[in-house]
């Protein structure tokens, strides 16, 4: 049985904020401050976070998209390695998406989302607006984090773009979870994140791992919507060998990040 500190741990899904309507704690109080957020996550064991800083938004101006990652951007500033930001872009305004790609990309960012839908007035994964837009991620080389929905559009964007990385987020139950793993083996350029629901399930990491490999399988937490020492030690009790638990701590994320 291994511990925590037998490894490195990057958490490929977390949401930091600066202003209170981007804390998606649901319990007021519980992460309070940037300086709550890292004291938990280097408690779990986790030396650095990705993500995106996300809030609900009407989407009817840019505006409201390029604020959140000017966050990224400032929290990147202050919290230097540790934090590796995601980009949002919004479907409804292409050049401006376009132009926000390759403005986070010239200052360091690699990974766009996580992307949320839900909150921010998009529906689905592929349409004209977003083919525009996934050039431009192909062309710069970034990866693709995204909430899973219960719906297919993605498997257009995975066949259309097999040079893009696709990280869904959420293992979710059985079913769901089956069907991930369906479409890993059909895109190689798949890969699944294990925040939020889904790894309480207990034996669902190791039986993945089982189906399709270590190498398509990252870390993640939803933190601080979950608890991230919780994810921790449910990866860790899935009876894995070391050098999956490698990989899915952080040499995924290293690889498909370049960090
Ligand atoms: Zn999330």
């Amino acid at each position: 049985m291994y511990c925590a500190e037998d490894f490195e741990i990057i958490d490929f899904h977390t949401h930091p904020f600066l202003r209170d309507t981007c804390n998606w704690c649901m319990y007021p109080g519980a992460v309070p401050d940037m300086e709550r957020f890292q004291e938990d996550l280097t408690a779990a064991g986790i030396s650095r976070f990705a993500g995106s800083v996300i809030e609900r938004v009407s989407g009817a101006e840019f505006a409201e998209i390029h604020r959140l990652n000017q966050d990224a951007l400032c929290l990147k500033k202050r919290l230097g390695d540790k934090y590796i930001p995601g980009v949002h872009i919004h479907p409804g305004f292409v050049e401006e998406s376009c132009g926000e790609l390759f403005r986070m990309h010239d200052a360091g960012v690699r990974l766009v989302g996580e992307l949320v839908p839900y909150a921010m007035d998009w529906k689905h994964y592929y349409d004209e607006e977003l083919r525009v837009i996934y050039q431009c991620i192909e062309a710069l080389g970034m990866v693709v984090s995204l909430h899973t929905q219960e719906e297919d559009s993605i498997d257009r964007a995975l066949h259309a773009f097999p040079g893009i990385t696709f990280v869904a987020a959420h293992p979710g139950e059985k079913e769901v979870f089956l069907r991930h793993l369906e479409r890993m083996k059909r895109y190689p350029n798949y890969y699944l994140d294990l925040s939020g629901t889904g790894i309480f399930r207990y034996g669902s990491v190791a039986y993945g791992v089982k189906e399709v490999g270590n190498s398509r399988f990252l870390f993640g937490t939803d933190y601080p919507i979950c608890n991230a020492g919780m994810y921790v030690n449910a990866v860790l009790h899935e009876h894995l060998e070391k050098d999956d638990l490698e990989a899915i701590f952080s040499g995924n994320a290293k690889r498909l990040l370049g960090l």
